[in-house]
Formats: C-alpha cells, sequence, structure tokens
C-alpha cells in the first residue's frame, strides 16, 4: 500500500490526514526525517509558511526533505506548503526549498478576501472543483518546465513540475478528495 507522509510541524495537517484515508491510502505525520523513509510521498500543509519553515529548520528536517526531493520522491504543496515549495518568493530574498521553478507572492488575494471558494477546473484531474482559498498565495511566473493545471481569474493557482505539485488553494477542506486522490496515484506510480 502506498503511504503518504503529512509533514506536521503546524497548520492543517489532521484534514490531509483524513482525505489520505479516506482515498484508501496510509497516512502519517510526519515530524522527524528519519519518518521520511517510511513514506512513498509527502505533503506540505497549509498554514502559515514563516512558521513551517521555522520549525523545520529547529526540528533538523529543512535538508531531510531536500535529500527526499532529489531522490524523485513525490512532494505535493497546498497553500503555505506551496509558498515552501517555490523558487522564489515576492519581496524575499529567498526560497525555501525550491523544488519548483515559480515565483509566488504571499496573501496575494488581499486583505479583504481572506478567504473565498471558487470552482476551478484542474486539467486533466478534476473539472467542477471546489476550491477553498485562506489568504492565499499565487503564481506570479512560472518557468518553462513547469504545467499550469490550473488558474483562477487569470492567477496561476495550481502547477505541477514533474513529481511536485503544488495549489495555492487547500484541497483537503471539502469531501472532494480527487486531487488528494491523483497525488496518491502519482505516488504509487512513482514507487513501482
Ligand atoms: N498566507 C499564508 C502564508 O503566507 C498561507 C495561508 C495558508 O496556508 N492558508 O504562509
Amino acid at each position: 500500500m502506498t503511504t503518504i507522509g503529512v509533514l506536521a510541524l503546524q497548520g492543517a495537517v489532521r484534514e490531509h490526514i483524513r482525505a489520505i484515508h479516506a482515498c484508501g491510502a496510509n497516512a502519517v505525520e510526519i515530524k522527524r526525517k528519519e519518518q521520511l523513509e517510511e513514506i512513498d510521498g509527502l505533503i506540505l500543509p497549509g498554514g502559515e509558511s514563516t512558521t513551517i519553515r521555522r520549525l523545520m529548520d529547529s526540528y533538523g528536517i529543512f535538508t531531510a526533505i531536500q535529500n527526499f526531493a532529489d531522490k524523485g520522491k513525490p512532494i505535493f504543496g497546498t497553500c503555505a506548503g506551496l509558498i515552501i515549495m517555490a523558487k522564489s518568493i515576492v519581496g524575499q530574498a529567498e526560497g525555501h526549498l525550491g523544488l519548483i521553478d515559480m515565483t509566488v507572492a504571499r496573501n496575494a488575494f488581499g486583505r479583504q478576501v481572506a478567504s473565498f471558494e471558487a470552482e476551478l477546473d484542474v486539467a486533466g484531474i478534476a473539472e467542477g472543483f471546489r476550491a477553498v482559498f485562506i489568504r492565499a498565495p499565487y503564481v506570479v511566473e512560472v518557468g518553462k518546465n513547469v504545467e499550469i493545471l490550473a488558474t483562477y481569474d487569470e492567477h496561476i493557482v495550481a502547477v505541477r513540475q514533474g513529481p511536485f505539485i503544488a495549489t495555492a488553494f487547500h484541497p483537503e477542506l471539502t469531501d472532494d478528495h480527487r486531487l488528494i486522490s491523483y497525488f496518491i496515484h502519482l505516488t504509487a506510480t512513482n514507487k513501482s
């Protein structure tokens, strides 16, 4: 069976675990770097990207996740997770993991619209997907190897680069598990 880890330092961890179980895969909360050896794919949840990054450093797991990615293991970042996967972040000197060749803007939809829902078509994965955005970022620019999976209001909100996928919204907060299920499938294929 495929085992998916959810980085469990801060943020929407439990909702991802529940969604993974609903899709029939194993789910593990990841807090220690040794646990990365038990999993086939990793989800970086939404939350607060600066807090998650700080905790990644203090738990000594940041480099271990980079090594996990270097092995070509699938990673799915949602919301703050998307920010952590980006090569660069508007207004910041450096990105975090830099796994996807893209520039992202944090809290990009503005303070007035802290959260909203929208129906999106996610290319080849889910038509009419109800996406929940919470103080969401969006992608400002992508490199040529990045596939744009979805846009909202002309802004890029879902991307894929090889084994790495990222969404500006939270796919774990509704009962529509098509995106999580897609990630589990990608991970299972990668494993075999
Ligand atoms: N605005 C948050 C950040 O910059 C992300 C919000 C979220 O994950 N829901 O980290």
